[in-house]
């Protein structure tokens, strides 16, 4: 209800012509829209996570309507110069990409190329170099797939428990279950992958023609080198996708994402995006000590010459959003407007296990 009123709004604002002056204000000038995407679908995934993943077509018409809303879309890094000089062009967007999944190769990078727009990816690079699907998001993934069955955790992880999968707090509740038993017997990446199979097994999911599709898996080193020689800045998000609170195991995850992003590309990543937008206090003077120059959040809004620049805000697109939103992003005047709270859910779960 709140968001046909919002959407009826919009259009109104549009047709009195409100849009189009807040699109060329002063204001507007100011400011950078950093909008966030995730995973582009191979198969089915936006039904399964409609925050995280959108098809091919959606993101086609996203960059279509940026050429017609004539912004600037400008490289992250050059953007952020300009944002704090006060030198920004007319309409200024940035645009990123979390994780590194393999979907962003073949569904999202030929788009870019065709529509000739400077794209930041922020990769997490466990899962490049252990090339198989990334556990915990997997498992959530089989469970909606088997959503039409009943699941025994007794033979999968001795777990005296039926759970009929039809409802998502059904699914939650054995998705919990496995994870909680990945950590607590620490398992290798290996056995993990092991548990996935198993699970896929189960709910009779082919889990070797989702491995053949390069589902929940990550873009390979060769082919980071390769985007990265064609143009993609890669930048962080840490090696194993989570922030610790603890000063040196925070370090160290950039450290090992640096490192490994400079093995592929040749380059010293510095800019960061927080995994699953989760920020704190603490960890901007570690940010600082690592050389990191901007960090960016789910939080939806406009950075502005006041932002942060280790908490500059950025809007989550997906396919939820109606294009009539994502236009008004686009002009400004969703900042005016009160806000539908997306969740700042991770894409990949943290990487955690014996081996790493
Ligand atoms: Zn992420």
């Amino acid at each position: 209800m709140l968001k046909a009123l919002k959407q009826t709004t919009l259009r109104s604002l549009k047709t009195v012509g409100v849009s189009a002056m807040v699109h060329n204000s002063r204001w507007r000038r100011q400011r950078l829209l950093i909008l966030a995407y995730h995973g582009i679908s191979l198969l089915d995934e936006h039904e399964w996570n409609y925050t995280q993943y959108m098809p091919t077509s959606v993101l086609r018409m996203r960059l279509q309507q940026l050429k017609i809303s004539r912004c600037n879309v400008l490289p992250l890094g050059e953007a952020i110069t300009r944002l704090y000089m006060g030198d920004l062009p007319d309409r200024a967007v940035a645009i990123t990409f979390d994780d590194g999944t393999a979907d962003f190769n073949s569904q999202a990078f030929p788009l870019i190329k065709e529509f000739e727009m400077p794209v930041t990816l922020y990769l997490t690079t466990f899962y490049s170099h252990y090339n198989r699907p990334v556990f915990d998001v997997m498992v959530s993934y089989l469970l909606w797939k088997g959503r039409e069955k009943t699941l025994d955790l007794n033979a999968l992880i001795d777990h005296d428990s039926r759970i009929d999968l039809r409802c998502d707090d059904a699914q939650n509740t054995a998705r919990v279950a496995i994870l909680e038993f990945g950590r607590i017997q620490k398992l290798s990446a290996e056995e993990k992958d092991e548990l996935a199979a198993n699970l896929a097994r189960a709910l009779h999911v082919d889990y070797d023609f989702l491995i053949e599709q390069r589902i929940m898996q990550n873009l390979t080193p060769e082919e980071v080198t390769e985007l990265a020689a064609e143009g993609i800045d890669i930048q962080l998000h840490t090696h194993r996708h989570r922030v610790p609170k603890d000063h040196d195991l925070f370090i160290r995850e950039i450290d090992d994402n640096r490192q490994s992003i400079h093995a592929m590309t040749g380059r010293q990543a510095s800019h960061f995006c927080y995994p699953s937008g989760v920020h704190d206090p603490a960890f901007l003077p570690w940010l600082t000590e690592s050389g990191v120059v901007s960090a960016t959040t789910c939080q939806p809004g406009f950075a502005s010459p006041d932002s942060n620049r280790l908490l500059l805000p950025r809007v989550l697109d997906n396919t939820g959003l109606a294009p009539i939103e994502f236009e008004s992003w686009l002009t400004g005047v969703s900042a005016a407007l009160p806000r539908r709270r997306i969740p700042e859910a991770t894409n990949l779960g943290s990487v955690h296990h014996r081996n790493r």
